[in-house]
């Protein structure tokens, strides 16, 4: 088949990886097409969109698709312990308001949004680099030639894997979350619930994003458990008041589901004319399974770094390198850190859960969010442990295990 159109850059995926890649890539003059497969962007949910308020800052969301959290909570089966901020340490985001301010802006900077197709596979060269992209668009198939392909589809990492990049993932964060209209339900706190009885090997949560709606979901980690999280969900609607929530008079309004990849950074995401980003490199943190802002920062790196390999002319020929090794030296310590401790938290049975909860209360509330972020740089363990000698002992019976410095030398995936 012959190519019937050609583009500097074909991003596959319209969710924050591929909007911001599009972005950023758009606003260095390239010519840039984005294929979405579904019929609008945003559109169905399946995140529970916590973030930082820095990142709805950083990326000019306006104030009225996010709202501000002041409170967390963690719920465990016998324990609890709760943070209370003056001011907020998390938003979480209206999913498709900011999605399609994302759109929006990146159609501004010059993006063709193309919604409705889907991109089938990779065309490469005979050397193997990748050239173009099949796509299906109704009853239409087409072949797009790139000088750049980005592969930010999601946790299928389709693309990817059939051009070689990286095989996949085995490990998947499975989510069901619904959306309610709860008139009693506190619109100031984010719960992590923890424990068997509402999430085996995962955790459920109650996220309050304002006007009286809040979001109910439930994680769990196929790879250790098999069990639907729609069957925890369930329960837990049913009984929220046993973990101080009040959904009395409650309207059911949307029902969402979603995977997220928990193997670990993917050990290849950048090759000749072909990069993967967000979901489909693996680039979220996993101690909470936060992606959003990852997504949107890796994106403007890969714009960035397709831009100068297409002046230099070296996309195909080692060019797209650098946006990985930058990704890399930024992140990868604090992502194989949290993957293990993912890991560690999915094997804990009710009594350690208990046990951490109360350990968790003794760390200090200003350094909370940034361990959620998995942001595991040596400062925040020290201001962690500056003056919270209860939490020493713990530390020094880990510190083997985790490796902590050598961590990112030693291990790939
Ligand atoms: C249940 C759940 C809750 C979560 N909660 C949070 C949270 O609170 N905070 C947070 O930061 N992160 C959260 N995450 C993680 C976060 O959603 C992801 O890490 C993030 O969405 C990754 O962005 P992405 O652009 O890589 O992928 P996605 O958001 O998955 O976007 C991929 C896009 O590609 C499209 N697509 C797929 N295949 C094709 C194809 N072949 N052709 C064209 N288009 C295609 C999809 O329709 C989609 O629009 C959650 C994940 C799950 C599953």
């Amino acid at each position: 088949m012959t190519a019937a159109e050609t583009h500097d850059v074909v991003v596959a995926g319209g969710g924050p990886a591929g909007l911001a890649t599009a972005t950023e890539a758009a606003h260095a003059g390239l010519d840039v097409l984005l294929v979405e497969r579904e019929a609008e962007i945003g559109s169905p949910v399946h995140t529970s969109g916590a973030t930082a308020p820095a990142t709805v800052e950083r990326y000019g969301v306006p104030q009225e698709l996010y709202h501000p959290i002041t409170s967390l909570r963690f719920a465990g089966p016998e324990r609890e312990a709760v943070f209370k901020y003056d001011k907020p340490v998390l938003v979480i985001i209206d999913v498709r308001g900011t999605y399609k301010f994302l759109g929006a802006r990146a159609a501004e900077a010059g993006v063709d949004i193309r919604t409705g197709a889907t991109a089938r596979q990779p065309v490469l060269d005979d050397a193997g680099a990748v050239t173009g992209l099949a796509i299906e668009a109704g009853d239409e198939e087409s072949q797009l030639a790139a000088k750049v392909v980005v592969d930010a589809s999601g946790y299928r990492a389709a693309i990817s894997k059939l051009a070689g990049l990286h095989t996949g993932f085995e490990r998947f964060g499975v989510g069901a979350e619904v959306e309610l209209i709860a008139p009693s339900c506190r619109q100031d706190e984010a719960l992590l619930i923890v424990g068997s009885r509402y999430a085996p090997a995962g955790y459920a949560w109650v996220f309050p994003w304002g006007q009286q709606r809040v979001r109910v979901g439930v994680g769990v980690h196929h790879g250790d458990v098999r069990s639907d999280p729609r069957d925890h969900l369930e329960l837990l609607l049913t009984e929220a008041d046993r973990v101080g929530v009040d959904l009395t008079d409650a309207q059911r309004t949307e029902d969402h589901f979603g995977l997220i990849p928990a193997d670990g950074l993917a050990p290849r995401f950048a090759g000749n004319g072909i990069l993967a980003v967000g979901d489909a490199a693996c680039q979220a943190t996993l101690v909470v399974g936060e992606g959003i802002r990852v997504s949107l920062d890796a994106g403007g790196e890969a714009g960035r770094v397709i831009a100068a390999a297409i002046q230099n002319g070296t996309q195909a020929s080692g060019g797209l390198a650098p946006y990985e090794a930058t990704f890399r030296r930024a992140n990868e310590r604090s992502l194989n850190i949290g993957r293990y401790i993912n890991r560690r938290l999915a094997t804990f049975d009710d009594e350690e859960w208990n046990e951490k909860l109360e350990l968790l209360q003794a760390v200090p509330r200003g350094t909370l969010p940034r361990l959620l972020q998995s942001d595991f740089s040596i400062g925040t363990a020290l201001t962690m442990l500056t003056g919270h000698p209860r939490l020493w002992g713990r530390v020094a019976r880990y510190a083997d295990e985790l490796e902590l410095l050598r961590l990112p030398l030693n291990e790939g995936r």
